[in-house]
């Protein structure tokens, strides 16, 4: 499989052979060193970590607000899981609420499961409620690219 990794500097997209022996791919248009997120699953969050990561991820972040005791989160976390793992054009990340009240709060997410797209840290698309992966893909196909 291939994946499309945006160059930080020029911000032309670049192909990208998945297992490429290449460990420092370098852009094909200026030569700049390209950063290779591997997503093999869902990336935990915390408020200290979230604006951080929201806002430098060269790519769209979908986050999942969650919680422990909270039974459609975790009909949802394997839905998520494959998703991550199926598709290189969003990161999936996770926030556990009870932990981390404050971001949870700063975007007003008052139910869970939540998920919230964010491209360059800002919020582009909500949905609510654990849903099976194909409605999730639909929800998300104008930001995942067929490659
Ligand atoms: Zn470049």
């Amino acid at each position: 499989m291939n994946m499309i990794i945006k160059c930080p500097t020029c911000g032309a997209n670049n192909r990208l052979k998945e297992d490429s022996s290449n460990a420092k791919p370098l852009c094909g248009k200026c030569k700049s060193p390209l950063i290779v997120q591997q997503t093999t699953g869902p990336i935990y969050l915390t408020d200290i970590t979230f604006d951080n990561f929201i806002r430098k991820s060269n790519k769209p972040v979908l986050v999942d607000f969650w919680a422990n005791w909270c039974v459609p989160c975790r009909l949802l976390a394997p839905v998520l899981e494959t998703f991550a793992q199926s598709q290189h054009s969003i990161i999936v990340a996770k926030i556990d609420t009870d932990k981390n009240p404050l971001i949870a709060s700063k975007f007003q997410v008052f139910s869970i499961p939540t998920m919230i797209l964010f491209v360059e840290g800002k919020e582009v698309k909500r949905i609510t409620g654990a849903l099976p992966l194909q409605a999730l893909e639909n929800q998300l196909k104008p930001w995942i690219s067929i490659n």
